[in-house]
């Protein structure tokens, strides 16, 4: 645990030093749970969003993408149950005065359970060595055998007794399993309470006239709201999808971690207008799509799982996160949620208006069902980025902190030093980023030695470092090293936007989902 504590203390700490991720508004000692993309991140950040509207949205002909505004008609989160179901249990530590999450909790008591159960896989793999079954240990082992039956029944307890809104039920739970306040030990607790997570605001000039509004908690309704204006006008026919980016809020009672949990964050969502009685067969294929997606980026298949949801939300017919390891373990990354026609019939019945589609192929109208994907954009770029920090032992038994980001995503692709400020070679520089800044992100710098300078960019991620020297006075060459292996070639300029242009072009990264 306190090297997980360690190793996320520095990926925050390295984000603020590199330009990646500040506190908001600091000066004034900072907002909780709220951050401010920096010069580098919000390129990085950028990126993220093209790498997704590009496979959503540009390579798939049956998908489109909005811009619907933050603020929507307040019967939209009536309709969409968020009025009266966007809730999170809460509970209060007495002692420590301390609030939690109810399922957080447990859901940490059954991630310690889950950590026994690698643990002994660890331990066998090593006695067993190359003869070692991994599935078959876990469906013999009884040891394990009896961990994962005590984790899965504490969570399908957990997901019973929130879908039936018996609080009591939860607590006793958290007693029964000894659970503890993680601050302070005590286990003295209060009563689970729902808590509404939306941030409420007014519309208007006047006391009077004003409306009450939220700030919207998932950009899905915007699109929901819209699906037959964009059906009608783009010619859609189904199965078609909406995706679309944007902010949404939510007033989230443990906003720890980083961006990991914002008050304020950023949402990449498709929904996907199917049949009813199709969703199974799409369900599946939208999570296989999406695991592909993530996996295109080289970030480890071993880091990637799927969390099959036991406590299904009120619109759900299925859902399933694709988790990560984060720094502090596995933890959500997406979700992919067969959400019915729940939105669509809820609007309709809301609104009187019918938000129905005529199947030409059925001769038949009928409420379309829908398969959602959602991705919290601050989190992927949580997951890039600490993923991709690393530390190095070099052969001279120095190291060198190294942000080793997919190239595609990196905010700045290359960094041209001249060897020294002087003889003209800033010039030859300043040249060559003219030329390449049409087409990357390209950065200068001719300050410290070249050593430093390359160890900054490997610390910021940049893929490329271009070097001019006296030599390329002579004859227009230089040297080009290359981040994750460090290894320099001496090359014509005139290569020099090939090189780059072969490591960070998108459509290569893209084409590993096919
Ligand atoms: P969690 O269980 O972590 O609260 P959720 O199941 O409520 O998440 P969804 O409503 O399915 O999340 O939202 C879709 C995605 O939006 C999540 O997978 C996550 O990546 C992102 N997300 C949700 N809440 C936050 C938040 N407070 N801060 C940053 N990202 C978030």
């Amino acid at each position: 645990m306190a090297k997980q504590d360690d190793d996320f203390k520095k990926v925050i700490s390295h984000a603020k030093e590199y330009g990646y991720v500040f506190q908001s508004s600091e000066i004034y000692d900072g907002l909780s749970a709220v951050y401010d993309y920096a010069q580098n991140g919000s390129e990085l950040k950028k990126n993220i969003r093209e790498y997704w509207w590009k496979a959503m949205v540009h390579l798939n002909e049956n998908i489109v993408g909005i811009d619907a505004a933050i603020f929507m008609h307040p019967t939209t989160w009536k309709a969409s149950g968020h009025v009266d179901a966007f809730n999170d249990p809460l509970i209060d530590n007495k002692d420590s005065k301390k609030r939690y999450r109810a399922d957080v909790l447990i859901e940490d008591h059954v991630a310690k359970i889950e950590a026994k159960i690698e643990k002994e896989v660890a331990k066998a793999a090593k006695r067993f060595g190359d003869a070692f079954d991994k599935e078959q240990f876990l469906a013999t082992n009884q040891r394990v055998l009896d961990y994962q039956e005590k984790a899965d029944g504490i969570l399908k307890r957990m997901g019973r007794s929130l879908e039936n809104e018996d609080l009591a039920d939860v607590k006793s739970l958290i007693e029964e399993l000894d659970i503890s306040c993680p601050m302070s030990g005590s286990k003295n607790w209060t009563d689970v309470k729902q808590f509404n997570l939306m941030f409420g605001t007014k519309l208007g000039a006047s006391a009077e006239s004003a409306m009450d509004l939220y700030l919207r908690p998932e950009t899905a309704q915007g699109i929901f709201v819209n699906f037959l204006n964009v059906q009608k006008t783009g010619r859609m026919k189904i199965p078609f999808g909406i995706a679309q980016t944007g902010k949404a809020f939510r007033n989230e009672i443990v906003a720890r971690q980083f961006i990991f949990r914002m008050r304020e964050f950023e949402q990449m969502e498709m929904q996907f207008f199917i049949r009813p009685g199709s969703q199974q067969e799409w369900y599946e294929k939208w999570k296989e799509n999406r695991l592909k997606w993530h996996l295109s980026l080289g970030m480890g298949e071993e880091n990637y799982r799927f969390h099959d949801h036991e406590k299904l939300a009120h619109y759900a017919d299925a859902a399933a996160d694709i988790e990560f390891r984060f720094p502090f373990g596995f933890k959500e990354l997406e979700g992919i949620h067969s959400r019915t026609d729940f939105d669509l019939s809820q609007h309709e019945k809301h609104s009187n208006k019918k938000l129905q589609y005529f199947d030409p192929e059925l001769k038949e109208n009928y409420v379309p069902y829908v398969v959602e994907t959602s991705i919290g954009l601050d989190r992927m770029f949580l997951a890039v980025f600490a993923h991709s920090l690393q530390e190095e032992e070099l052969d001279n038994n120095t190291t060198r902190t190294v942000l080793k980001l997919p190239a595609v995503l990196a905010p700045t692709k290359a960094a041209v030093l001249p060897l020294v400020k002087k003889d003209g070679l800033p010039d030859v520089a300043h040249k060559i980023i003219e030329d390449l800044k049409w087409d990357f992100n390209v950065t200068y710098d001719e300050k410290d030695a070249v050593g430093r300078r390359y160890r900054r960019q490997d610390a910021v991620g940049t893929p490329f470092c271009i070097t001019v020297d006296h030599q390329s006075l002579e004859d227009q060459t230089v040297t080009i090293r290359h981040r994750d292996t460090m290894e320099q070639r001496r090359v014509a300029i005139s290569e020099v936007k090939g090189i780059i242009h072969k490591e960070v072009d998108m459509r290569s990264w893209l084409q590993r989902m096919q």
